[in-house]
């Protein structure tokens, strides 16, 4: 058994290896960034090395420093988590050559499954079901678009190396064909170093159906059932459950034979994830099941099987990576009731989903029974801009379906965090959409309803009515009580909006300069309302201030212009995506400071509106 284990890689997933390799006796060793020197990870560790700076190709993509680290420290193994190294085959042959202990499949495996059109090529050849579609070499714009027309519309195309839900165009008339193409090999050949794509059958009401697999150095392949991770935004997991809601015991042994089969054709050894699109336009069946690839290394997902089937995937791993045979046999593995998953996000879904990056002043995570929060934060923690922002995976298990998503529902609820910003609200309400309730999943509901789910709720009237109390003294209620006691009322200020709260309690005798109001997994800043602009909430002084290190690529305003309130001043390009600044209310540009082109850091004053008179 290995007795040391580096984790390359940070966040809530080195936490969650830790947690294991502790528990085995295994001793740890962190590696981070100059933006991590803090990170829970490394607090967690039994030692932690420092790795370079902040941005990640200069840190925990430098498979040379990982190495490094792990002779400094004679650790015998090495994890790669997920992202990051973990399916570059190149750097899993170092480790290897190097000595060490991968965590993780074959490099033969991971090349395999590495580009997504000889994946499928691979898979058709082992009697796996593929997406109809083209995977060969001809790249020609007027060859694909026949292709195209062949399969026909609507189509995907997809760059054969892409990953994380980039790289992907949907085409559905010929017309938009070439356009489409030439934008999806440009983001490819940026993103991903490879500008080749395949065609695809876009499937109609698609579900992304998958199957965890395992794999070890016998010979023995199992399957831990499939998650059905369908509620996804813009091609990216949101929520995941396990098992598939609708899904019978002759379509999961059809598939998750595939799935082994799939694994056994690549010799594969660990935790891989075989993804399926699922026609979900009728009930499920076998034949309407189709491979879309593999994953090779443990998924972001992962616990909802853990939940299910009450496997430590992350210990099977490490025993599997010591050269020991699985734990379990096929037939000692069942599910036991319903697990759900929320991907718990420091970004603002009331603004375009923009990242929200800062100290995590406050941070609370809710609880239910059977609860399981997976973090690599803790309050007092910063959200930096270097990486994936998320904040947690928040897991609930029930007995069914309805009891898992009512405790994911109760856990996020009950969550506040700020004054960063997070998804928790709309989470909530993805939740409780009564074609997420009822079971009827598929990849576009979020597209078609996410208006609805991300805009921002408001306190309730009693939750506002008892925090105002507590910022108004008793003395001047006190006047006020002997005539007009029900039609009181006072001008606060909630996260910078101007707002009229009724005041029913009897005040306060230490009244706060401020309070957090926290409800439905959001949190909001209340504050007595002051003319001279001063207040807690970030838009209340009419700075715009830049959200995140990026460029600045329009301004769409002039200095002394008259704005209303939610008019574009101007749009900034920050992490690959583009996030529009709007006026907090109506009045005059009175200062703006910046200019299409500029790069600006995180909290640069990029104008300032003056209320009008
Ligand atoms: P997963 O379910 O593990 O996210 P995907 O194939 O969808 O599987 O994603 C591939 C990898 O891309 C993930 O392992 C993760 O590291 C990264 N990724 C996923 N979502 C995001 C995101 N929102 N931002 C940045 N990277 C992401
Ligand atoms: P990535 O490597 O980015 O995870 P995938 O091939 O796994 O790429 O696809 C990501 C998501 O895109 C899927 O989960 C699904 O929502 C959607 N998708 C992929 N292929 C198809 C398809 N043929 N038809 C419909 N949707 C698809
Ligand atoms: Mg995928």
């Amino acid at each position: 058994m290995i007795q040391s284990l580096l984790i390359a890689n940070r966040g809530e997933i080195a936490c969650r290896v830790i947690r294991t390799a502790r528990q085995m006796g295994i001793r740890t060793v962190a590696v981070y960034s100059d933006a991590d020197a803090d990170a829970l990870h490394v607090r967690e560790a039994d030692e932690a090395v420092h790795i370079g700076p902040s941005p990640a190709r200069e840190s925990y993509l430098v498979g040379e420093k990982i190495l490094a680290a792990a002779k400094a420290t004679g650790a015998e193994a090495i994890h790669p988590g997920y992202g990051f190294l973990s399916e570059n085959a190149e750097f899993a042959q170092a480790v290897i050559d190097a000595g060490l202990v991968w965590v993780g499949p074959n490099p033969s495996s991971i090349t395999a499954m590495g580009l997504k059109d000889a994946a499928k090529t691979l898979m058709a050849a082992a009697g796996v079901p593929v997406t109809p579609g083209y995977m060969g070499e001809n790249q020609a714009p007027a060859f694909l678009a026949d292709e195209a027309e062949k399969i026909g519309y609507p189509v995907l195309i997809k760059a054969v190396a892409g990953g994380g839900g980039k790289g992907m165009r949907l085409v559905e008339a010929p017309e938009a064909f070439v356009d489409a193409l030439a934008s999806c090999k440009r983001e490819a050949a940026s993103s991903f170093g490879n500008d080749h794509v395949l065609i695809e059958k876009y499937i109609a009401s698609p579900r992304h159906i998958e199957v965890q697999v395992f794999g070890d150095r016998h010979g023995n392949v199992v399957h831990l059932f499939e998650r059905d991770c369908s509620l996804q935004r813009r091609h990216q997991k949101v929520i995941e459950e396990a098992p598939a809601p609708g899904m019978d015991a002759a379509t999961r042994e059809a598939l998750c034979a595939a799935a082994v089969r799939a694994a056994k054709a690549v010799d594969y050894v660990g935790a891989g994830t075989i993804e399926f699109i699922a026609d979900g336009s009728g009930p499920l069946s076998a034949d309407r099941i189709w491979f879309m690839e593999m994953n090779t290394r443990l998924q972001v997902e992962h616990p909802v099987t853990e939940e299910i089937t009450g496997v430590d995937l992350v210990e099977w791993q490490l025993l599997v990576a010591s050269g020991q045979p699985l734990p379990k046999a096929q037939q000692d593995l069942e599910i036991h009731g319903w697990a759900m998953e929320a991907r718990l996000y420091a970004e603002d879904p009331a603004k375009g989903f923009l990242p929200s990056i800062g100290t995590l002043e406050l941070l609370e995570f809710g609880e239910a029974e059977g609860g399981r929060i997976d973090t690599g934060v803790y309050e007092g923690a910063e959200v930096s801009p270097f990486y994936d922002p998320m904040i947690a995976k928040v897991i609930a298990w029930g007995e069914d379906r309805d009891e898992a998503r009512g405790a994911l529902g109760e856990m996020l609820e009950d969550t506040a965090v700020w004054p960063v910003r997070t998804n928790a609200s709309f989470l909530v309400k993805a939740l409780q959409h009564p074609d997420f309730a009822a079971g009827k999943v598929d990849t576009g509901l979020i597209g078609r309803d996410g208006e609805a789910l991300a805009e921002a709720p408001m306190p309730s009237d009693e939750v506002l009515e008892a925090a105002a109390n507590s910022l108004v003294p008793i003395t001047s209620l006190a006047g006020f009580r002997l005539n007009a006691a029900s039609a009181r009322s006072a001008w606060f200020s909630l996260d910078g909006e101007k707002v009229e709260i009724a005041l029913t309690g009897e005040g306060s005798d230490e009244p706060d300069d401020a309070v957090l109001v926290t409800e439905q997994g959001q949190a909001w800043l209340l504050s007595p309302w002051r003319r001279d602009g001063v207040h807690g909430g970030a838009d209340a002084s009419g700075a715009i201030l830049a959200p995140m290190p990026g460029k600045v690529i329009a301004v769409e305003v002039a200095q002394g212009q008259t704005v209303t309130k939610g008019q574009k001043l101007l749009t900034l390009e920050a992490m690959k995506m583009e996030h529009t600044l709007t006026a907090p209310f109506d009045g005059v540009v009175a200062e703006l400071n910046a200019t299409a082109g500029a790069q600006v850091q995180v909290e640069t004053l990029l104008a300032r509106i003056e209320e009008s008179a």
